[in-house]
């Protein structure tokens, strides 16, 4: 073959890629309709909702009413969502290839039992993020699961230009160098100018992205390896960016203590004395 009708052929093949991948999603957003259409409310706060009552996420997150229904985030945000690869391929052919679903067995009599398991994230990408972790017996479910727990999880971030050499007006940064941890990852995201872009792992790019942080630095420490602690340490970090969610328990020992652990006196009066919280 040509040169030419190699290329042909290789563009031809990605519009059809392309166009399958449009068709999908444009049955996913019909479907998600068409699930609104039925959606019937059990909640006070769920019908509220659908009588256009409640037309704003932030009024629900700011006053802490507590999100049952997944709907409720599909009608008041727009949201969407993807998947981490946090589970690896299977067989022959350079098997061990990541993957969206992370698939285990559970040992029986009669044989092996398979599980499915998902992450997701979803967001707007103007300050709303959820994570959240769905198992099923089959693929599918376990996503819509995932999908679902990570709608109920949404939390609203706070973004601000607070880079020491950037002087716009545009939320597009973190307000200030925030910290997250889980398990033994620690990540440290810190503000950078605009025009910088994510300065981070590639499955923290997608959170961070559907965040609406569009530049930032980043640190990581631990074993990064664990997909699973490594977006759990992120979610914490941009929750710690909310004056919300940043309490004293929150706070990790050695900003609370700018001295490490040894401080002089070591009762509790002396302990609470001399620690501004902020
Ligand atoms: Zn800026």
């Amino acid at each position: 073959m040509s040169e030419k009708g190699k290329i042909k052929e290789i563009t031809k093949n990605m519009t059809e890629k392309e166009e399958r991948e449009i068709s999908r999603e444009k049955r996913r957003v019909q479907e998600a309709e068409e699930k609104y259409i039925s959606w019937e409310p059990k909640t006070k706060l769920g019908k509220d909702v659908k009588l256009g009552k409640i037309k704003d996420i932030d009024f629900v997150l700011d006053n802490n009413l507590k999100i049952l229904e997944e709907q409720i985030v599909d009608k008041l945000a727009n949201i969407k969502s993807d998947l981490f690869s946090i589970g690896q391929s299977k067989g022959k052919f350079g098997g061990g290839k990541r993957r969206a679903w992370r698939q285990t067995q559970r040992k029986t009599k009669e044989g092996n039992v398979p599980t499915f398991s998902a992450f997701a994230v979803v967001g707007d990408e103007n300050g709303h993020i959820g994570i959240g972790y769905g198992r099923a017996k089959e693929t599918l479910p376990a996503r819509d699961k995932a999908i679902r727990k990570a709608k109920l999880n949404i939390i609203k971030i706070k973004r601000s230009c607070a880079s020491f050499d950037c002087a716009c007006s545009e939320p597009h940064t973190v307000p200030f160098k925030v910290e997250g941890k889980s398990g033994s990852v620690k990540v440290v995201l810190i503000p950078a100018p605009q025009g910088t872009g994510l300065v981070a792992a590639n499955e923290l790019k997608k959170i961070l992205k559907f965040a609406g942080i569009k530049d930032v630095y980043s640190k990581t420490f631990g074993s990064r390896r664990t997909t699973f602690n490594l977006i759990k340490a992120c979610f914490e970090a941009l929750k710690r960016t909310s004056p919300k969610h940043r309490s004293v328990y929150t706070l990790i020992p050695s900003r609370a203590y700018p001295n490490g652990h040894k401080r002089e006196g070591t009762s509790p009066k002396a302990l609470n004395e001399g620690v501004k919280w902020k």
